[in-house]
């Protein structure tokens, strides 16, 4: 199972958070039959997602992260919320790329450097707020780090991994994000910077049935790391039929009409979850009634 820690050092000089997130990915990578490159560039995304949605107050807080560095993947689209929910999509998942000379997935040159990444935070005010800053290397942990450090002036450490098998399943996948407070001392800075330093590569900690909590006691093991927070996570799509139906309605009596004349059903595809929906016959009839009723059409 799926879960993710929050976590605090016994001074209360830095904040943790932790995901083991390989389930998710697996259940990204079945509904958008992702390639390992893919599969790791969205992968990181929904872990990294994960993080920052829990970092939120409230539990109908909703943060989206939009990641298009200009490279073959094309858009990564990942939504979350405080409850340890993620979904998310990749433009083109089926981009595969040679491995890097060191033999990882080469997702920064999947995900490209021009462009930019945005985060947008809905916490129930008139406007969602957040911003976008250019990404560094594509590889996304690094740039949601140069993230949070342009738009909130929080220093971060971003760390996320996913294992790709041989038969393209995720065998693991996890991550974390480390804050330290402004007054944290010089020294123990320092001896923070030298525990992160000694990783090299995060996805080895999540390939075995570790607890997370002896992982996270591992990593910052020159510190008193105490676990305040504890949640399941996993990938949850919020589609409906009667979503979709409003996603129709709101095309217009003409649009629909026209579709229908052509078609006489109407297919559509949840971009997240790539479930079908399939309307015709009287479901598509009432959908058009809805629509002359309301009278919300362009016309
Ligand atoms: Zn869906």
């Amino acid at each position: 199972m799926d879960y993710m820690i929050r976590a605090i050092d016994k001074k209360k000089t830095f904040r943790i958070f932790m995901v083991k997130s390989t389930n998710t990915v697996e259940t990204a990578r079945i509904h958008h039959n992702t390639t390992p490159t893919a599969s790791a560039a969205l992968g990181r995304a929904l872990t990294a997602g994960l993080m920052m949605g829990y970092m939120m107050k409230n539990e109908n807080d909703k943060l989206t992260i939009n990641i298009n560095g200009g490279g073959p993947l094309g858009t990564i689209l990942v939504v979350s919320d405080n409850r340890g929910n993620v979904k998310g999509y990749v433009d083109n998942p089926n981009v595969d790329l040679e491995l890097k000379a060191n033999g990882k997935l080469d997702v920064g040159g999947a995900v490209g450097i021009n462009g930019k990444i945005t985060v947008l935070m809905d916490i129930g005010m008139k406007e969602p707020y957040g911003g976008s800053t250019d990404l560094v290397t594509g590889e996304i942990g690094e740039d949601i780090a140069m993230y949070y450090w342009k738009s909130e002036q929080q220093q971060s450490a971003v760390a996320l991994g996913v294992l790709v098998d041989r038969d393209y399943h995720i065998k693991s996948a996890g991550g974390f994000i480390v804050q330290p407070m402004p007054f944290m001392e010089e020294e123990d800075l320092t001896k923070l910077e030298n525990s992160l330093g000694k990783i090299s590569s995060v996805s080895d900690y999540f390939d075995n049935d570790e607890d997370i909590e002896d992982i996270v006691k591992k990593i910052f093991c020159d510190f008193e790391i105490e676990v305040t927070d504890k949640i399941p996570v996993g990938f949850k799509c919020d589609c409906s039929e009667e979503r979709m139906e409003q996603a129709l309605i709101s095309l217009g009596k003409k649009e629909l009409q026209q579709i229908i004349e052509e078609d006489e059903k109407i297919e559509t595809v949840c971009h997240f979850c790539n479930r079908k929906y399939l309307f015709e016959g009287e479901k598509l009839q009432n959908i058009l009634n809805t629509c002359g009723t309301s009278g919300d059409g362009p016309f």
